[in-house]
């Protein structure tokens, strides 16, 4: 393993043990439970949303490691961040969950450390779960979402 991965593997089993951002957010317009039957990975994501701008954010659930550095990564990376640079860093990290070659070159920051994760097919979805979730609660969409 090389230097760079093992500083990726450590990061995640950082915020995987001791996730960022892991409480219930009382002033979020925005919330979104998301389950991944896969794996038992549940959560929900919180989203304070003023004029096109993502105040804060915060999630609560439970699941395995990559699902929780997951969410703690994306929530650290998108406060204070307005909804086209989220789609933009959304695009960013399922393109990189998904192989895809064209990763864009926007700064997608602490975020590649999950890159690893597209090697394990079977875990993309851990990674993807807070990510759909908070796109749906953005969407204000009353449907569960589910990782199937
Ligand atoms: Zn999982």
């Amino acid at each position: 393993m090389s230097e760079l991965q093992e500083l990726y593997q450590q990061l995640i089993i950082d915020h995987g043990r001791h996730p960022r951002n892991f409480s219930k957010l009382a002033c979020a317009n925005h919330s979104k439970e998301g389950y991944n039957p896969l794996c038992g990975d549940r959560l929900t994501v919180y989203v304070w949303e003023e004029a096109g701008l993502i105040k804060d954010m915060s999630f609560t659930g439970s699941g395995c490691a990559i699902s929780m550095a997951s969410a703690s990564l994306m929530t650290g990376a998108l406060k204070g961040k307005n909804l086209s640079e989220v789609k933009k860093l959304f695009d960013g990290f399922h393109a990189l969950m998904t192989g895809g070659k064209e990763v864009p070159e926007n700064n997608l920051g602490k975020l590649i450390a999950l890159a690893g994760v597209a090697e394990y097919p079977m875990r993309v979805k851990c990674a993807t779960l807070s990510w759909h979730t908070l796109m749906a609660a953005m969407d204000d969409s009353d449907e569960l979402v589910s990782t199937e």
